[in-house]
C-alpha cells in the first residue's frame, strides 16, 4: 500500500463535444509518502490541453501557468500512465476536497474513456479529515492556505495554486493532523459503490408515493391539541416541496402541511412545516425533523 497526495490545476474550457464546460487538467502534482508519512518522492507534470489550447486569464493569474508552459507539456494519457507508475498498484489517494478527484475522473472519462482511476484502491478527502480532526466544523470548506495558517505551518516559500507545492503543503498538513485510528476509518475502499456515490446528485423527490417517503412522514399533529390532523385535499408538488390542506376536527383549525424530501445517495433528508391557514396575520410554526 502506498499513500499518494494529489493536486491538480485545470483550465475551464468550452467543449463542443460535451456541450458545456469542461475542466481540462493542465498540471498534476503529487507526492508519495513513506511509512513515517514523510515525502518519499515527488511527481509534477504539465499537460498539453486539447479542448482549449488557450488558458483563461483567470487560470493564468491564479496558477502562474502560461500557454507556453502547457504547450511543452505531455498528453493527458501519458501523464496518467506516469502517475500510475509513480503511485504503484494499490495506492490510497488523498486530495484537498474531493473536487480534484471529480475533475480527475471527468478527465479520465474524456481522454481515456474510463470512469475509474486504475491505481486507486482507497481514497480520503484530506480537507474533510482535517476539518473533522481539528474540530473546525465541516459546514464551510477551509482552503489549503487557510488550513496551513491555522496549523501554523510555514508555507511562505511555497507558491499556492501550483500543483506540486499544494501537494507538498497538503502532505505537511497530513503529517500534522494524522492519527491512525481515525485515518483508517476515514479511508474509503474504492469499488463500484464508491464511484456511484461520488457521481450521485441529490435531488428533491417529486412524486408523493415515492417508496422513500414513509406514510408517517406525511402526517401532522394539531399544534394546539396535538391530535392527528385530517388531510382535506390532494398533495401538490411545488418548486421543491409538497403541500396539502389539513384540518383539526377538534379545534376547527385549518392548516397547510408542507413536506420537502431530498434524496441523498442512501437516505432521504426530510423537512416538515405546518402553517396555520388564516386570513389574519400569518401564524406560522416550524417543525424540522
Ligand atoms: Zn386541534
Amino acid at each position: 500500500m502506498t499513500y499518494v497526495i494529489l493536486d491538480l490545476e485545470w483550465n475551464g474550457a468550452r467543449c463542443e463535444q460535451l456541450g458545456g464546460y469542461f475542466n481540462e487538467i493542465i498540471e498534476i502534482g503529487a507526492v508519495r509518502l513513506s511509512g513515517d508519512r514523510r515525502i518519499a518522492e515527488r511527481f509534477d507534470a504539465y499537460i498539453r490541453p486539447v479542448v482549449s489550447r488557450k488558458l483563461t486569464r483567470l487560470v493564468t493569474n491564479l496558477t502562474g501557468i502560461t500557454d507556453e508552459q502547457v504547450q511543452h507539456g505531455v498528453p493527458f494519457t501519458q501523464a496518467m500512465a506516469e502517475l500510475a507508475a509513480f503511485a504503484g498498484e494499490d495506492a490510497v489517494v488523498m486530495t484537498w476536497s474531493n473536487t480534484d478527484l471529480m475533475v480527475l475522473i471527468e478527465n479520465c472519462r474524456y481522454h481515456l474513456k474510463s470512469d475509474t482511476i486504475p491505481f486507486m484502491r482507497g481514497y480520503m478527502d484530506l480537507q474533510y479529515y482535517t476539518q473533522k480532526r481539528m474540530k473546525w466544523g465541516t459546514a464551510q470548506q477551509v482552503s489549503l492556505g487557510n488550513a496551513a495558517e491555522r496549523l501554523q505551518l510555514d508555507s511562505a516559500d511555497m507558491e499556492l495554486h501550483h500543483a506540486i507545492d499544494d501537494s507538498v503543503l497538503s502532505a505537511a498538513i497530513f503529517r500534522r493532523v494524522y492519527e491512525p485510528f481515525s485515518f483508517r476509518k476515514a479511508v474509503s475502499p474504492v469499488n463500484d459503490e464508491f464511484y456511484r456515490r461520488l457521481s450521485f446528485k441529490p435531488y428533491f423527490i417529486r412524486e408523493i408515493d415515492d417508496p422513500m417517503i414513509r406514510r408517517s412522514d406525511l402526517r401532522f399533529a394539531c399544534e394546539r391539541c396535538k391530535r392527528n390532523l385530517k388531510r382535506t385535499g390532494e398533495w401538490q408538488f411545488h418548486h421543491r416541496y409538497f403541500s396539502a390542506p389539513f384540518f383539526c376536527s377538534h379545534c376547527h383549525r385549518e392548516y397547510w402541511g408542507r413536506v420537502q424530501a431530498k434524496r441523498k445517495f442512501d437516505s432521504v433528508e426530510l423537512k416538515k412545516r405546518l402553517l396555520v391557514k388564516t386570513t389574519e396575520k400569518a401564524n406560522e410554526t416550524e417543525e424540522i425533523k
